[in-house]
């Protein structure tokens, strides 16, 4: 049987809403899912509703966004007091600096030549944690791009036309948020954030994790971490970071194995 640590919802940049994807994860078979949406717990409460009548358990997580030598890092914070007020004061902070970045986006957009307003990305993100998704599908929708992924080549990812760093917290102050309020912290993705030379200064600030099982990671670089979990006494994760059918990679949900003895693991560095 398998779990899936990583899960997006409509909370913030997903496409189904915390209680689909629990349902189609029961469906699936999951044992037990992770929703871990960027910089907030919204998606949590009606997540757990839901898994209160099926057979798949849902751990409360969160993915913070973090930048290491200017590079982009993730941070998954699992089994976290989801309704702590510490929580909520620094992830709201976080959501008012990835509204702001949207406005300055727009902004920059517009000076291109773009047919997009901030109302249209504030619509289009619906009350969730506002993201480049939201700015890229409003571009869609005014049909400014023929897909989501030419919006980000050349627009949106970092180096192109209109990025905009956004303000966030340092890895440090990351990996003790998700402590302060009884989360294990995880470095998500890493082989996409380019930073293996620096695992061992994350471990010195505290970190409990690393997410060698990742639907973008290969065999090999999925060995490659496990190695690294075992060198450096660090519990191992895995996740589909499914972000809905209509994300560019489509439901990864159910595409990955990640054993469920990843969970009895993390389970023990539970501080809740
Ligand atoms: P943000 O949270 O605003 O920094 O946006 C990051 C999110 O954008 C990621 O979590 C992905 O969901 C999505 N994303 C990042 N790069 C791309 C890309 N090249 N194409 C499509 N989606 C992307
Ligand atoms: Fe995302
Ligand atoms: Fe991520
Ligand atoms: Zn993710």
């Amino acid at each position: 049987m398998s779990v899936d640590l990583h899960l997006h919802t409509t909370a913030s940049d997903g496409s189904l809403s915390p209680g689909q994807v629990v349902e189609l994860a029961a469906n699936l078979g999951l044992n037990a899912i992770a929703i871990s949406d960027h910089d907030t717990v919204e998606g949590i409460q009606e997540a757990l509703a839901f898994a209160e009548r099926l057979d798949t358990r849902v751990i409360p997580a969160v993915e913070l966004s973090s930048r290491y030598n200017s590079r982009d890092i993730h941070i998954l914070g699992f089994f976290i007091d989801y309704k702590s007020r510490v929580l909520d004061k620094a992830l709201s902070s976080l959501r008012k600096a990835r509204i702001e970045r949207a406005e300055k986006i727009v902004v920059c957009l517009q000076g291109e030549g773009l047919d997009i307003t901030f109302e249209e990305v504030l619509e289009v993100a619906g009350g969730a944690s506002v993201g480049r998704p939201h700015i890229a599908r409003a571009l869609l929708k005014n049909n400014q791009v023929s897909r989501i992924s030419e919006a980000f080549v050349k627009y949106l990812k970092r180096g192109s036309l209109c990025y905009i760093d956004k303000f966030v917290y340092s890895p440090s102050q990351a990996i003790s948020l998700i402590h302060e309020v009884g989360g294990v912290a995880v470095f998500a993705h890493p082989g996409l954030a380019g930073l293996d030379e620096h695992i061992p200064e994350f471990v010195a600030m505290g970190l409990d994790g690393i997410e060698a099982y990742h639907i973008e990671h290969t065999p090999d670089v999925v060995k490659h971490y496990l190695q690294i979990a075992y060198d450096y006494g660090l519990v191992v994760t895995g996740g589909s970071d499914c972000h809905g059918p209509l994300s560019t990679h489509g439901l990864r949900l159910g595409t990955i194995y990640v054993p469920d003895k990843t969970l009895v693991q993390l389970e023990k560095k539970r501080r809740l």
